[in-house]
């Protein structure tokens, strides 16, 4: 007998016949003797939707009130699944995040699990329920309901295997597994069957929206074993896992094209060249919850610097309000923001052994016409900030040009 979490994202339970398959898959599992959590994300688009629903009455909800509306999608979704599972005379309960014990930090739309007190399911499990646990949201230390960023579901069920000390953690999606690249913009893009928690956190991080990137880091954290499988066939999917040195070293130098659109760039010109001024900017955005990604500090005049940026386009209004108070604050003169951006970055874990597959990567896309605005490197990941009309043919080249292009058969 094992513990087993399973999480279904939103495609997976697009519909009631999709809500279906999923009872079965459940069932199946639990048939065979094992204890099952189950973690589902909101129907299909619903999220999208309650977002459109929420601009069209006000452009500027605050971001307690989005929470409180979009964890609704989740909660439509446990209800249902257990009701179904119910109708086929299985015994199952509904949580929504809070109900399981996920406790948040006190952040709207993006906060993070501190802990998760998951008495109720152990209860719920012992008495032989199937649970059912709502993703992508929790709770503050005073009950103020949070979510946990787009994408989250993923990481409320690592997170809750790693607390339940669970055997598996089963991400279901609508693919079969991690690919070498988003399959649906490269269609040469070939399944990884098995890939390290290093290299997986770079490819979500960067943009690979098939694993939330938190999840990756508490499945590192815990040493909680993540397989990422199709909900529509029965396909052995991908094991992201601890890796021994030994693979590490049969791994190719690049496994992995990764890309984001969603990137904007914010440069501020004639910056004060005197300690503490990037300290100021960078404090500023962090007291707000920015991740900032690329940044580039230039001289631009004697005693003057040009600071540029890197942000999630999300967080373009926020930041363009913070930005004109340094302007005013610092003197400078002018402010950009470019929301046209995109990164494209490839992974690999052997790639710090592999002097040159920077070089290479540059020369792709110099051949290809595509100019580089910044750049950012890390042991296994180099990123370029593009234009995002190129962004397509850098991936594509990049991909073919690392040998990750499908063998023709
Ligand atoms: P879910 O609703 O199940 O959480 P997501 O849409 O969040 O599904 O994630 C699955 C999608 O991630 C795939 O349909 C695919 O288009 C996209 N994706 C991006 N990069 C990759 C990659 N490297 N491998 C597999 N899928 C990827
Ligand atoms: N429903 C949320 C979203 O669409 C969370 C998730 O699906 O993981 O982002
Ligand atoms: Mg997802």
């Amino acid at each position: 007998m094992a513990l087993i979490v399973q999480k279904f994202g939103g495609s997976s339970v697009a519909d009631p016949e999709c809500i279906r398959r999923v009872a079965k898959r459940v069932a199946e599992e639990y048939d065979e003797g094992n204890q099952m959590v189950v973690v589902v994300s909101a129907m299909g688009d619903t999220t999208d939707h309650l977002i459109e629903l929420a601009k069209e009455l006000n452009e500027k909800a605050s971001a307690r009130e989005m929470d409180m509306l979009l964890s609704t999608g989740e909660q439509q979704t446990i209800s249902l699944l257990t009701m179904t599972l119910n109708a086929m005379g299985y015994k199952a309960i509904s949580f929504t995040g809070w109900q399981a014990g996920i406790l948040t930090e006190d952040v709207s739309s993006k906060a993070k699990i501190l802990s998760i007190a998951p008495h109720r399911i152990e209860e719920k499990i012992a008495e032989g329920y199937i649970v059912v646990v709502a993703g992508f949201q929790g709770a503050t230390e005073s009950g103020e309901i949070t979510t946990l960023g787009r994408g989250g579901s993923d990481t409320t069920a690592v997170a809750l295997a790693s607390a339940l000390n669970a055997d598996f953690c089963e991400i279901f999606t609508d693919v079969d597994g991690v690919y070498t690249t988003d399959p649906r913009m490269v269609p040469e893009a070939h399944k990884i069957d098995r890939i390290s928690f290093d290299e997986m956190l770079e490819l979500a991080t960067m943009g690979a929206g098939v694993l939330h990137p938190r999840c990756v880091e508490v499945g590192k954290e815990f040493g909680t074993k993540i397989h990422v499988r199709s909900s529509f066939n029965h396909n052995p999917g991908t094991i992201v896992e601890h890796f021994d040195g030994k693979a590490i070293e049969k791994q190719m130098s690049v496994s992995g094209v990764a890309f984001d659109r969603n990137v904007a760039k914010i440069s501020i010109f004639d910056v004060p060249d005197r300690p503490g001024s990037a300290a100021r900017i960078f404090k500023v955005l962090s007291e707000e919850h920015i991740n900032v990604d690329m940044i580039i500090q230039a001289g631009q005049r004697r005693n003057e610097n040009k600071i540029s940026f890197t942000i999630s386009s999300d967080d373009l209004d926020k930041t363009k309000t913070l930005m004109e108070e340094m302007k005013w604050e610092f003197h400078a003169k002018d402010t950009e923001y470019i929301d046209n951006i995109a990164k494209v970055s490839i992974v690999g874990a052997g790639m710090i052994t592999n002097p040159g597959v920077a070089a290479k990567m540059f020369d792709i896309l110099a051949k290809n016409m595509i100019n580089i605005q910044m750049i950012a490197t890390s042991e296994i990941k180099v990123s370029c900030a593009i234009n995002e009309d190129d962004l397509e043919k850098a991936v594509k080249a990049l991909h073919a040009g690392f040998g990750l292009d499908m063998p023709a058969e």
